[in-house]
Parts: structure tokens; C-alpha cells; sequence
């Protein structure tokens, strides 16, 4: 047996019905068959995390036929899948989706009787995709003689703290994995973690956030120590841009953790921003790799940023459903305090900052946020910064960032960047860049946003067109 161990997470796609899962399996299965030791970390079917949140809803509004009738339909989904891949209907994993989808019931219908959802009561729900997904991988590896354990994530180790819905891992996670899954690699046994969850010390469930899946596989690599991490995919790799947005978008050989934080940071689905995060230390390198096309190699995430001369920017990427909260009138207080007292009133509530810009003259501060944060930031505004202060909300609007370590030092980026803007008539509404010269970022009009990654990726030569004609 190699000394080599993989960690390899399987996205919603790949885990989306029985024929999907075999072929994940069969990934997996190239690496055990030439010897090599894989912990398997698996997300929800596709659909079934939006499918679970929408029922907790209903259930919460009172409409429990809704939330019946959705638990019925993803109840058929596990079974069928089951079935197809050929658990028998009296085998332990066929038991173990009966009695998961019995809890899944009984967890709606107290939400139902008490008509309250809290972030708690969500997550139990929500992570009940990806616990009924691991039985379905384990058995397609056993379909493929090879031994496997399905495991939730905090039976595999994961302790996180309270945030519900946002949850991080507790230092003590990495010793507890090594723990639990050493037994079982060193048997021989491919353990398959239930990904986006776990638990805090009292055991109450917890989830990592949207896209979570990407980060309990590198909290695993990391407490195992492992050579690399692989995530699959349904995309090449991490491309130049959203390829549902840009047709020409180009697979990026290799990135650096930093640069990966910033493109997920500002909008790019395809990692789970704080994903790099427990690989940093180490230096264990991720792979993004296409289920669709195993051998080409994808994208490499690793310590180094490796750059292109005269290729300053590696990627485009935009944030939707943005909102711009203003504080203005702050004449008579002085910018100091105004600040302090919104970003005091902004920590309290753990708010998301995507940009924040502040004009003196004007003693004005603008905030960029999620728009299913800005009520609650203006809440919190509005309750915690002086009444000599308005605090009002400019919706529909989008951040578009342009991220490479290229940048660092190098003059005329911005002018490249605000050109191409021009050029599609776009006016910027905001404008930041950090000072690690990672990434530049402008608020700009929502319904823009797409004419605007279009016509930036253009503007770099990032497309696939651009390359060839090189
Ligand atoms: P998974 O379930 O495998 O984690 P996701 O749907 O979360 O898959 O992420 C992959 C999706 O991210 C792709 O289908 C693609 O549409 C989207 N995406 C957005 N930006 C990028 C980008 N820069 N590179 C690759 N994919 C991207
Ligand atoms: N299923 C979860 C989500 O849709 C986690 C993941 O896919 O990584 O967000
Ligand atoms: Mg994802």
C-alpha cells in the first residue's frame, strides 16, 4: 500500500442521482485501486439543500402539506437512488435513509407546531441532504468492492462553535478526525463524511455555510495530514470567470490560497471562501478537478502565486443582490466617530462588509452588503450611530472584482479596468482596492453586472479566443 492520502469531495452534481454517484465512486476508486488511501466528503444531492430550506419554510408558515409533500418527493429521490445502486431494501443503509428521513419528518413538524425557525432548528433540516447522501456513496463504493463507512460530520470529528448557518471548526476538530478516521484508513475501510456540517460540544448540529462541503474536506486533509485535497467538479476547474456568464471563460492553471480566498470572497461559487483556509499552515495543495474529464488537471491551489508576465489579472468575479447602506449628514461629528460607531454597531451583528468607502469632505461612509443583510444593518445603524445621522439604502446593485497577484505593484490595472467599464456605459457606484493589491472592486448597477464581467474578461484577454490568438 502507498503512503499517499487523498482527501476527494464530490459537489451536488456529481452527487445528483444513482448514475452520477457510481461515476464519483469510480474517481475515487482509480486512487484505491493503485493503492492509494482516500477519505471520500460528500455534499447533498444537487437540488436538495434549496429543496430542505424551502420546506423549513413552509413548515414555519404553517403550510405543513407544502413541507409534506417536498419531504415525500426528496424521501423518493434517496430510495430510488438506493435501489438503483443496489442496496437491498432490508440493508442497513436503506435503514439508515428510513430512519433519517422519520427524524427529517418529526424536525419539520416541530417547526410546523411551534411556527418558529430558528438558526438551529434550520441546520438540524438542512444538513439532513448531506447525511442521506454518504449511505448513497457508500454504497456505490461497496458496489465496487471496496469497503467503506459512512460517517456524519460530527461522529467524523467535526466540533464547531454556535453560529448556525455559518458555523467554524473548533480548534479541537483536527485531533478529534485524526482520531476517528485513522481506525478506519488503517483497516482498510474508505470512511465517506456527510460534508457542510457539524456539531458543536453539546452535539446540536451545525452547518458550515453555503458551499460548505469544499471546507470540511480541507478541515479533514488538514487534521489527516493529507498529500492533497481534491475537489470535483462539474467545471474544468476555477475559470476566469462564471462560465454560465462568460462563454469564453479559461480554466486557471494554478492559484494561490490568497488568490482563492478573494475570487470566492467576491462571488465565485465554485470554493467555499474560507475553504483554503486550514490548508494554509501546511501548505497541502487543493485540486479542482472535472468529473466530466478526470485526467486533465485542473486547477492547482497551493502557497504560490504563479503569474504571467503581462497577465496582471487571473479572474473576474461579481457578487449579486448587493446593497449600498449610506450614512451621510456627519458634518457636525467627525469622521472618527462616525466610524467607530458603524463599525461598532456592524460588529455586533456580524455583518459581512464587502466594501466600505468614506468621502471626508462630505463626512459620508458607504457600505456595500448582501441585500438579505441590509435590513439588518440598517437596524443596527439606525439603533446604534447618532440620530444626526441618515442612514438610507440604494438595492439592486452588484460588486465586480478583478483578482490576480499580478496586480501587485503594477501600474495602470485600475485604468484598464475602468475603461472597459466605460466602454459599456457602466457607471461605478463604489470603489476599493485592497492593500494587499489582490483584487480591485466596483460597485456598479445590478442589472449591469453581466455585460460588465463580459466586458472586463475581454478587457484582460482572459478569454479562450484571447489565448489562441496569442
Ligand atoms: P459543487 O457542488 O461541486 O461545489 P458548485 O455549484 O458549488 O459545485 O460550484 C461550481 C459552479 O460554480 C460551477 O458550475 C460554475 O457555474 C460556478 N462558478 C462561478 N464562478 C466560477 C469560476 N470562476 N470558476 C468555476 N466555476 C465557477
Ligand atoms: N449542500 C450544501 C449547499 O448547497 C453544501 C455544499 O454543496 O457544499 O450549500
Ligand atoms: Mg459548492
Amino acid at each position: 500500500m502507498s503512503d499517499t492520502l487523498l482527501v476527494m469531495k464530490f459537489g451536488g452534481t456529481n452527487m445528483q442521482d444513482a448514475r452520477a454517484i457510481r461515476h464519483s465512486a469510480s474517481l475515487a476508486g482509480r486512487s484505491l485501486l493503485v493503492g492509494v488511501r482516500v477519505v471520500v466528503v460528500v455534499s447533498a444531492m444537487a437540488g436538495v439543500t434549496n429543496g430542505l430550506l424551502t420546506l423549513a419554510d413552509a413548515a414555519e408558515s404553517g403550510d405543513i402539506a407544502a413541507a409534506n409533500d417536498e419531504i415525500a418527493a426528496l424521501r423518493t429521490r434517496h430510495f430510488t437512488a438506493a435501489q438503483e445502486l443496489g442496496a437491498a431494501p432490508d440493508s442497513s443503509v436503506v435503514r439508515d435513509i428510513r430512519e433519517m428521513h422519520e427524524t427529517l419528518r418529526q424536525a419539520v413538524y416541530g417547526v410546523y407546531l411551534l411556527r418558529e425557525l430558528t438558526p438551529r432548528s434550520r441546520d438540524l433540516i438542512v444538513a439532513f441532504g448531506e447525511r442521506l447522501s454518504a449511505p448513497l456513496m457508500a454504497v456505490a463504493l461497496e458496489g465496487q468492492g471496496f469497503r467503506a463507512h459512512h460517517l456524519t460530520g460530527g461522529e467524523a470529528g467535526i466540533l464547531t462553535d454556535h453560529h448556525f448557518g455559518n458555523a467554524k471548526p473548533l480548534p479541537t476538530t483536527y485531533e478529534r478526525v485524526k482520531d476517528r478516521l485513522s481506525g478506519l484508513l488503517a483497516a482498510g475501510v474508505t470512511p465517506v463524511v456527510s460534508g457542510f456540517m457539524g456539531e458543536t460540544e453539546r452535539g446540536a448540529i451545525t452547518t458550515l455555510g453555503r458551499g460548505g462541503t469544499d471546507f470540511s474536506a480541507t478541515i479533514i486533509g488538514k487534521a489527516l495530514g493529507a498529500n492533497e485535497v481534491w475537489a470535483w467538479k462539474d467545471v474544468d476547474g476555477v475559470m476566469s470567470a462564471d462560465p454560465r456568464v462568460v462563454a469564453d471563460a479559461r480554466n486557471i492553471t494554478v492559484l494561490s490560497y490568497g488568490e482563492v480566498m478573494e475570487l470566492a470572497y467576491f462571488g465565485a461559487k465554485v470554493l467555499h471562501p474560507l475553504a483554503v483556509t486550514p490548508l494554509q499552515e501546511s501548505g497541502i495543495p487543493l485540486r479542482v478537478k472535472s468529473a466530466a474529464d478526470p485526467d486533465f488537471p485542473g486547477t492547482l491551489v497551493q502557497a504560490q502565486a504563479q503569474d504571467e508576465a503581462g497577465q496582471p489579472v487571473k479572474a473576474v468575479t461579481a457578487i449579486r443582490n448587493v446593497s449600498i447602506i449610506n450614512i451621510s449628514g456627519a458634518g457636525v461629528l467627525g469622521i472618527p466617530e462616525v466610524i467607530a460607531s458603524v463599525f461598532d454597531a456592524i460588529a455586533r451583528e456580524n455583518i459581512t462588509l464587502l466594501m466600505v468607502s468614506q468621502s471626508s469632505s462630505m463626512s459620508n461612509v458607504s457600505l456595500a452588503v448582501q441585500s438579505s443583510d441590509a435590513e439588518r444593518t440598517l437596524a443596527a445603524l439606525r439603533a446604534g450611530v447618532s440620530r444626526e445621522l441618515r442612514v438610507d439604502r440604494q438595492s439592486d446593485v452588484a460588486v465586480l472584482a478583478i483578482v490576480g497577484s499580478g496586480m501587485r505593484g503594477q501600474r495602470g490595472v485600475s485604468a484598464r479596468l475602468f475603461t472597459a467599464l466605460a466602454g459599456q456605459d457602466i457607471n461605478i457606484l463604489m470603489i476599493s482596492q485592497g492593500s494587499s493589491e489582490l483584487n480591485i472592486s466596483v460597485a456598479i448597477e445590478g442589472a449591469q453586472v453581466d455585460d460588465a464581467t463580459r466586458a472586463v474578461h475581454a478587457a484582460f484577454g482572459l478569454g479562450v479566443r484571447a489565448e489562441a490568438a496569442d
